[in-house]
């Protein structure tokens, strides 16, 4: 039974609006803690961590709106959650913030003893430390404030890569990173970074000439988490 602690943002039930498990039920464990600094982050809230901000487990789960503080759990803590909460879904999201700035092994080997099945999403900037049947998704943040380069370990590791873009720039940019990498077989999704017309008009244009997938964050067009 694991000890590891990590730090928890978020852990809720949703359906997942991204990449190849569109629309999968889903539990997402929000990790706390991500330097990269992307200036579009969605989850900015997650960035610092802060001890001061550290919660007891429940106020955490009961939060009514998005904020900095966490709460530490272990693997097993976050299984009686799932119990607790009558949760359905057989599918674990882990993202953040920053997910593998930590070892995720501990979290993925007790949740598949439990017969789930784990996601990570990451950035690429650090190394994943995950089970060999984690779905990998590698979002790469290229020249991003926080000065971290795309490793080659993660690219070599992606089940998917998921790419935000809002101009070509952000495309040519993709295309020189998978030529760099080597990444010749791994399903690439384009990702309109709003669901402004622009955005949206030109990751579909892009997706037909590359034969890359669209992903287009169902969840936001639901209005769901
Ligand atoms: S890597 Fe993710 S969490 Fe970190 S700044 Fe970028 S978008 Fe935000």
């Amino acid at each position: 039974m694991s000890k590891h602690n990590y730090k928890i943002n978020e852990l809720f039930e949703t359906i997942q609006g991204e990449g190849s498990f569109t629309g999968q039920p889903s539990i997402f464990i929000r990790l706390q803690g991500c330097p990269v600094g992307c200036s579009w982050c969605d989850t900015k809230h997650t960035w610092e961590i802060d001890d001061s901000l550290r919660i007891p487990v429940n106020d955490m789960l009961t939060k009514s709106q998005e904020d900095e503080r966490w709460a530490n759990l272990t693997p097993q803590d976050m299984l009686h959650v799932f119990k607790d909460r009558g949760f359905k879904a057989k599918h674990i999201v882990i993202t953040g913030g920053e997910p593998c700035m930590v070892d995720l092994n501990p979290m993925c080997e007790a949740f598949e003893a439990e017969g789930f099945s784990c996601q990570v999403e990451t950035s690429g900037t650090f190394e994943i430390l995950v089970s060999t049947d984690c779905w990998v998704t590698v979002s790469p943040k290229v020249n991003m404030k926080g000065g971290y380069a795309i490793l080659q370990s993660a690219m070599s590791r992606a089940n998917e890569i998921k790419h935000p873009v809002a101009t070509e720039q952000h495309v040519d940019d993709l295309k020189a990173l998978l030529k760099k990498h080597q990444v010749e077989q791994t399903p690439v999704y384009l990702q309109p970074i709003s669901q402004k017309e622009r955005a949206t008009k030109l990751a579909i244009d892009t997706c037909i000439k590359n034969n890359w997938r669209l992903s287009v964050q169902v969840h936001k067009y639901l209005g769901i988490e």
